[in-house]
């Protein structure tokens, strides 16, 4: 069978590799794993929404909705950003998707020409450079340096990617896998480059809700940017619906008008019954999003103390996601590891924990020298967070006695 060329182009996740091979080695071995590889989460919908959908279901809300989503709920969705995020959108500024992860493609298909460079981070969540490269876009990866306290994105190395083909950039503050959150100076800095090279802007806010100190702040609420930025939305993390499958791209409405036109084409409409127990998500009670935050805060925590004095890594506090983005070089060089793949496969088989590594998202760049893990606590409760890293650490040590 002749399968199309272009299908060659097109990347994956390659984070659900690590899943499968820690659950292949868990049924081989009966030892356990823990799994701080996805970003998946333990944590369960609130009663209210799952209700909400039901009482829909029942209420035979299961036909077909309009492309671009149920009313209410785009309205519900338009007061949410203008409250959280000072815009001025309308119903008409949204089209509901099956998720957050849709708008990404839809938003490559919209505005950026073959050809096209677009502006992308690496390491960032994978499926932009595969979007970009299957649609046949130049993918240009702007980079990260680690600083005292973190990473801050490079701004010299991403002034130096734009050039004449350069049209639209993917900025993903509050970021997966590195945690970054941008300064009120670096986000000024990429809005004030947006608008002066006309870029067109994919924000991605999955993460805008997971935030431990202060609240999210949006790249729209800067001058100029509501008018060329896509939002990417989604219910997935703030309210712990990553299954449920909803989200939106939130822009302006010559550009929502195209995404409506790909959901007829493709997907015809979100699932009815999941846009309604959207609305409930919205406008109910809000302590279970509380709950969210405190439990993942919780976990950071452990995750900080238990890992306060394991030799030979560099661990820095995010203040959002539910992502730490590990330096393990110098523990690597102990034990006469190469690469964090290998890191990944030897620490599974001493100790069970799993995670990804830096190769997980996206090509590595020229010049990288350093090794990089990631550790995802979506999925993973205080105890085994204790005795996971607990055998992380102790293991770790013996090469630094
Ligand atoms: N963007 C980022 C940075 C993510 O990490 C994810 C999911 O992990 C998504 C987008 C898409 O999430 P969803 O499709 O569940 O909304």
């Amino acid at each position: 069978m002749k399968i199309a060329s272009r299908m060659s182009r097109l990347g994956t996740e390659t984070a659900y590799a690590v899943s499968d091979a820690a659950k292949t080695y868990a049924k081989e071995t009966g030892n356990k794993v823990y799994p701080f590889h996805l970003g998946d989460m333990n944590i369960r919908t609130a009663e209210n929404i799952i209700e909400a959908a039901h009482k829909a279901m029942l209420a035979g809300r299961t036909g077909y909705t309009s492309a671009a989503g149920v009313l209410e709920l785009k309205e519900a969705l338009a007061e949410d950003m203008n409250r959280t995020r000072g815009t001025h959108y309308t119903a008409e500024n949204i089209s509901i998707q099956s998720g957050g992860k849709p708008v990404i493609g839809k938003f490559l298909m919209t505005l950026m020409e073959e050809g096209d460079e677009v502006l992308y981070p690496s390491p960032g969540y994978p499926i932009y450079e595969s979007m970009i490269e299957f649609l046949e876009g130049v993918p240009k990866p702007y980079r990260y340096l680690e600083t005292e306290k973190g990473y801050a994105t490079d701004m010299d190395y991403f002034r130096s990617l734009i050039g004449k083909k350069t049209t639209s950039l993917i900025y993903n503050n509050y970021q997966n896998p590195m945690g970054v959150t941008s300064s009120d100076e670096e986000m000024a800095e990429i809005a004030r480059l947006a608008v002066e090279h006309d870029l067109m802007v994919l924000a991605d806010e999955a993460y805008f809700d997971i935030v431990y100190d202060g609240t999210g702040k949006s790249i729209t609420s800067l001058p100029g940017m509501e008018e060329r930025t896509v939002i990417l939305y989604t219910f997935s993390k703030r309210f712990a619906m990553t299954g449920w499958r909803l989200g939106a791209a939130i822009g302006p409405k010559v550009v929502i008008d195209q995404i409506n036109k790909i959901n007829t084409n493709d997907e015809a409409c979100t699932t009815h019954f999941i846009q309604l127990a959207g609305i409930e998500a919205l406008k109910g009670p809000q302590e279970h999003q509380a709950m969210i935050l405190r439990t993942l805060k919780e976990r950071l925590d452990t995750i900080l103390e238990v890992l306060a004095d394991c030799p030979g890594i560099k661990v820095y506090r995010p203040n959002a996601t539910f992502y730490l983005f590990i330096n393990v070089t110098e523990a690597l060089q102990k034990m006469g590891i190469k690469t964090a793949e290998e890191f990944r496969q030897h620490m599974l088989e001493k100790t069970g924990v799993s995670f990804t590594h830096r190769q997980h998202f996206g090509k590595p760049l020229a010049g990288e020298t350093e090794q990089y893990i990631r550790f995802a606590y979506s999925g993973i409760d205080v105890p085994e967070i204790r005795e996971g890293l607990g055998r992380f650490k102790e293991y770790i040590k013996t090469f630094f006695s």
